[in-house]
Parts: structure tokens; C-alpha cells; sequence
């Protein structure tokens, strides 16, 4: 008898329900229907076509991009005890037998494949031979150029319509917009399946963001304060500056590792793996760092330079907390940071057309730094989604009052202004704050009305004034000349005195604290357990070579010290257990319980 989706979501994965919108998709892909799904990371994506999958007859086959993502997708699975199995560059012709002798069988229920290894003529003749349960195409957005990974062999999968016209096909994508979701449809011959959308707040992560004065030592307070022992990633800009992070955490006592494009691939391999595998590694890297990373349990993600856009942001954050546990997306930016990402825009590669457009997503990124007002709403409004304050950021928890900034803003472009926006903020600055220098008496400007005016502001304070005049949209610089401060045409009105200009405080706002992690342990010896379950997790992981969440997620080994199971009966009611892994990791789970309760009936 087939089985429902409900019992093996419970049996197979050990969860108790679904989530969102998985119920609905799970049946009708089950059923047969063609679909598209967009979910943010996290959301629960490979269930969508692993359950229908094990419901119906055949063998699933699964596209997947990269050989890192497929090794992942088929260690959980055989952590589930699903028979499934990846094949790729890196199989032997050996295991490429086993499979298909599998695949004939009967028995495998899950393959993944490179998309263009499942073009080949050769690989479709075989699958012509066999029961093929349905297709499932992961990071659908590489078929599309307006996305960020564009791959061209994705675009031969549409064959697949043609020629297996009854066996149904789900597209699956974290990446949103309207023209990637467009090409999806067209490329993959998905015209007339119906879209499953799902809201892309993340709701488990806290954002805080706060200005660079000397961002190492920022970000170590953060990690030593807040998130001591956990699994994180550091982005940086540039290569340098990801081994001296390194390198400073490290001297620090944190274990961190680095990953950035200047490596071999072995040493990059080999920083991958100890971060996925580990609970307790933090990786430092460039934007190098990220597809293929599927670890659930990344507690931080910290930028310590300014991303160059919303999306990146979103993508780069958003490896945080794919468990739905609390996690924290934290970001350290400065004025400079927003002048190189300039300068890389426009020395890049790109026709003038998409440098003004990457410029304007830069200028969205700064106005999320600067803003007042809650985080999300404005993430999520980039995306198109409304939304109230949520309560749960830095400006929602710990709202910064504004004051009346008008004359501060005048000073500022009206001194801007009379030095012609031929100079850079550095220089304007020493301009409203008098600084008799050889450069600025060589060109007179002591002359200036505006000179001295500022004196009663240090220049950390004006720079905090000129980022926000910035991102309020009156001022911007010119970087076809040494980076020059320019007025806006929206400037006039200030220095006109029709327009006010609210600003936030100068003065370094007390950075919004996050409650430590692991407020839920209720007593000592709950963290007792707590930490003896990590332990032992950790040492299964290493004998088994699988990472450390494949063994068990957090909210498992949280739902086993809050419900300390007696018996190997008692853990099916423990969220993530399924049959496979009861089988398997029960007996030493209730071995260390026991030792607790024991322990405490001895000392009574
Ligand atoms: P993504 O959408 O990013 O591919 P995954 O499929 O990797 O997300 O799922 C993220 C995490 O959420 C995984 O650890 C997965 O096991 C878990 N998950 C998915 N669906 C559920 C559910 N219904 N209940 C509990 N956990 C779930
Ligand atoms: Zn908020």
C-alpha cells in the first residue's frame, strides 16, 4: 500500500508536520502535476521532491548544479535511510555500475545528476529504459541570465518535456524576481504549471547593523559575546583582508578557517569540509564562499564590509538559520566601503548600462544600513513583499531617535558646493573643520565662508553625516574624478531651507544586543546534557565522516534534553528522529539521558 506523505515525512525524517506550503506541493507532484517553487533558503525545498518521490513508483532524478550540493543531498539521505546516490565526475565506473544495477532493481529511489551529463544522449537512452518516478530541477535559476549562477546546459533541459511527457517536473529556486521567474518557464517548458511562492522573511534571524570604527575588533566583540563556540561565516571584500581576519580570530582563540578563490582546490575543499562538518567552525571568506553550502546549523553570518547590493545580502545572510533556529545576520560597514564597491563597479567589466543599474542596487544596500526604520520592511519591500516593523532588529528593538540634522546638512553641501564637488570627503571635511594644511591654503579655500564652520564636530561625526546625506539621496560622489563629493539635484532643497533633514544620532548608538543563544537551557543541568549531546554528536560524526548536523540538527538535541526520553519508544516523539536514525543512534542517545537521571537520583 502506498504510503501517505504525512507518515513518512514522520517516519523517514522524524518531523511532525509540514511546513508552509510543502503539504500541497508534496500532492501534487505525487499526484503528477508539473510545478515551480520558489521558497528562501531554508524553507524546506528537497522534501518537496524526496517524499513524492519515495510515494511513487521509479526512480527520482534530481539536477543539481554542483558536486558538493549532490555528496549532501545523498549523506542526508542515507542518514534517513533513503536509498539514494549522486553521479558525477568524481564517480568511478564501479559505483556507476552499483547504480544502475540499482536503478534496475528497483531499488534506488533518489539519483542526482549534473545537468549536462543528463543530456547526453547515452544517459537519456538509459533512462528510456527505465521507470523514472519525476524530474527534479534544483537552482532552476541557473537557466536564466538574470540570475547569478547562469549555467547554458540548464537550458537543454526542456528536452525533458518532449521526451518524458508524463513524468512530472518540479522546478525549484531560492532566487525571485519576475524575469528570472520568466525564464524558468520558458527554458524548462514549465508554461502552464502553477507557481508556488513563498514569502521570503526570514523570520529566526535577528539583523544588526552597526558603523565601522575598527570592524576586527567589532567583530570579535560580536563573536566572543554572542555567538562563542558556534558555526559562522565572515565575509570580507578582498582576499587580504580574509587571512588577517582570520588570522586575528585565530589569535584570538576562535577556530576559524578561510576560503576565498586564492586557494588550491584542496585547501578549499578542506576548509568546506571542516566547516560543514564541525558545529563549531567559523569560516572567514570572500563571496567565493556560499553555493553549495547547505549546513543548517550556521548560527552568524557577519559582513565585515558592506555588500554590494540587497540581493547579496539576502543570499549571503540568508545562510544563516536554515534550521529555523535564532540566528543572527550581523554587518559592520563604512563610508569607504561604499567608495570601493563604487570604484569596482566602475572600473568592472560591464556595459554602462549595467553599471548604473549595479550602482543603483549598491545605493539600495547603503539605505538599508542607514535607515531608521525596521530592516525587514525594507528588505522585503526590495522583493516586493510588504510588511510591518518586526520587531525582532536592531531599529525595531532599539529604534534610534532622530534629531533635526537641517543645519548640519547645510554646512555640509553648501561646503561641498563652494570647493566646486571637485574633492573627496576626507578633504572636504578638514574644510568644515578648519585644518590650515598646505593643500587647502594652495587652493584658497580658507578663504571659503564655509571654513571652520563645522570645527565643533569630529571628523568620525562628519563622516557619519556626509553617509547619511548620502544615502537620504543628496549627495553622491563622482567617480570619474578622485571620488568627489557631487550634490544631487534633491540638494537644492535643503540648502534652500525648504526641506528638513532628520538624521540619525552621531554619536556611536549602543550596539542593540541580541540575548546570548542558549537562553531556552532552563537549569544547569539541562546544559549539562545539552553538552554531553554535543560531544557525543560531534564523536558520531567524526566515525561516520558525515557532518555533525546529518547526525542530528539543534532542534533535535534541544527536543531531547527538554523531553529526556527513557525508552527507545519514547524518542519517536522526538522531532527530526526518524526510524533510521533511532535504529541507529537511539540506544547511546538513552545511554547518556540515563546517566543524567541516574546521576541525579544518586545525589538526592
Ligand atoms: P532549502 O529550501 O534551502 O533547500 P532544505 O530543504 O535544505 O532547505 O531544508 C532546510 C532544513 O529544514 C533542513 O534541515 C530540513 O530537514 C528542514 N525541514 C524541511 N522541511 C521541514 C519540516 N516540514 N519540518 C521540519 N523541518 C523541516
Ligand atoms: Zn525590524
Amino acid at each position: 500500500m502506498p504510503q501517505t506523505a504525512a507518515r513518512i515525512l514522520h517516519d523517514v525524517f522524524g518531523y511532525p508536520e509540514f511546513r508552509g506550503s510543502q503539504a500541497e506541493i508534496v500532492d501534487r507532484l505525487a499526484a503528477g502535476g508539473s510545478l515551480l517553487v520558489l521558497m528562501p533558503t531554508g524553507g524546506g525545498k528537497s522534501l518537496c521532491y524526496q517524499i513524492p518521490a519515495l510515494m511513487r513508483e521509479g526512480v527520482a532524478v534530481v539536477v543539481s548544479p554542483l558536486i558538493a550540493l549532490m555528496n549532501d543531498q545523498v549523506a542526508n539521505l542515507h542518514t534517513a535511510g533513503v536509498a539514494a546516490a549522486g553521479i558525477h565526475s568524481g564517480t568511478s565506473p564501479d559505483e556507476a555500475r552499483r547504480i544502475a544495477e540499482d536503478i534496475e532493481s528497483g531499488c534506488l529511489k533518489l539519483l542526482y545528476v549534473a545537468p549536462e551529463r543528463l543530456v547526453t544522449e547515452r544517459f537519456l537512452r538509459f533512462l528510456d529504459q527505465h521507470t523514472v518516478s519525476l524530474f527534479a530541477i534544483d537552482e532552476a535559476h541557473c537557466v536564466s541570465q538574470w540570475g547569478h549562477d547562469f549555467r547554458p546546459e540548464y537550458r537543454r533541459l526542456g528536452i525533458l518535456a518532449e521526451r518524458y511527457p508524463h513524468v512530472p517536473r518540479i522546478a525549484l529556486t531560492a532566487t525571485a524576481d519576475a524575469a528570472t521567474r520568466a525564464d524558468i518557464k520558458h527554458y524548462l517548458h514549465l508554461g502552464d504549471a502553477p507557481e508556488f511562492i513563498a514569502g521570503f522573511d526570514r523570520s529566526n534571524i535577528y539583523y544588526q547593523v552597526i558603523e565601522k570604527n575598527n570592524g576586527k575588533k567589532q567583530l570579535l566583540d560580536f563573536i566572543t559575546r554572542q555567538m562563542a563556540g558556534q558555526s559562522g561565516i565572515v565575509y570580507c571584500l578582498s582576499r587580504k583582508k580574509v587571512e588577517d581576519t582570520a588570522a586575528f580570530l585565530r589569535g584570538n582563540g576562535h577556530d576559524a578557517v578561510v576560503y576565498h578563490a586564492g586557494l588550491s582546490m584542496e585547501a578549499r575543499e578542506a576548509a568546506r569540509l571542516r566547516f560543514t562538518r564541525e558545529d563549531n567552525i567559523i569560516v572567514v571568506a570572500t563571496v567565493a564562499f556560499g553555493m553549495g553550502i547547505d549546513k543548517p546549523d550556521v548560527r552568524f553570518v557577519a559582513h565585515l564590509d558592506m555588500p554590494q547590493s540587497i540581493e547579496h545580502f539576502y543570499q549571503e545572510s540568508g545562510r544563516a538559520g536554515r534550521d529555523g533556529l535564532p540566528a543572527v545576520s550581523w554587518l559592520c560597514y563604512g563610508l569607504n566601503d561604499w567608495v570601493v564597491l563604487r570604484e569596482r563597479i566602475q572600473s568592472g567589466e560591464s556595459s554602462q548600462e549595467q553599471k548604473q543599474v549595479e550602482l543603483q542596487k549598491l545605493d539600495a544596500m547603503l539605505a538599508v544600513c542607514e535607515t531608521a526604520a525596521c530592516r525587514r520592511v525594507l528588505l522585503l519591500q526590495h522583493f516586493g513583499e510588504a510588511g510591518r516593523p518586526c520587531g525582532h532588529c536592531d531599529n525595531c528593538l532599539h529604534p534610534p531617535v532622530r534629531f533635526n540634522g537641517t543645519v548640519h546638512a547645510q554646512k555640509l553641501l553648501s561646503c561641498v558646493y563652494r570647493v566646486g564637488q571637485q574633492f573627496a570627503a576626507g578633504y572636504v571635511i578638514n574644510v568644515l573643520r578648519g585644518k590650515n594644511d598646505a593643500w587647502i591654503a594652495g587652493n584658497r579655500h580658507h578663504e571659503l565662508s564655509t571654513f571652520g564652520i563645522g570645527a565643533d564636530f569630529s571628523e568620525k561625526e562628519w563622516r557619519g553625516i556626509i553617509r547619511q546625506c548620502i544615502g537620504l539621496g543628496y549627495l553622491t560622489v563622482n567617480p570619474l574624478h578622485h571620488q568627489a563629493l557631487v550634490l544631487t539635484a534633491a540638494a537644492k532643497a535643503v540648502l534652500k531651507g525648504s526641506e528638513e533633514v532628520w538624521l540619525r544620532p552621531l554619536k556611536r548608538e549602543k550596539a542593540a544586543l541580541q540575548k546570548p543563544k542558549e537562553t531556552w537551557l532552563r537549569t544547569e543541568r539541562e546544559e549539562r546534557i545539552w553538552q554531553a549531546l554535543r560531544s557525543w554528536r560531534l564523536a558520531r560524526a567524526r566515525a561516520e565522516e558525515v557532518p555533525a548536523y546529518m547526525v542530528f540538527g539543534d532542534k533535535t538535541l534541544r527536543d531531547i534534553v527538554e523531553k529526556l526520553p527513557a525508552t527507545l519508544n519514547d524518542l519517536h516523539g522526538i522531532y527530526g528522529m526518524g526510524e533510521a536514525k533511532i535504529d541507529k543512534f537511539g540506544s547511546g542517545i538513552i545511554e547518556i539521558c540515563q546517566t543524567f537521571v541516574q546521576n541525579d537520583n544518586q545525589a538526592v
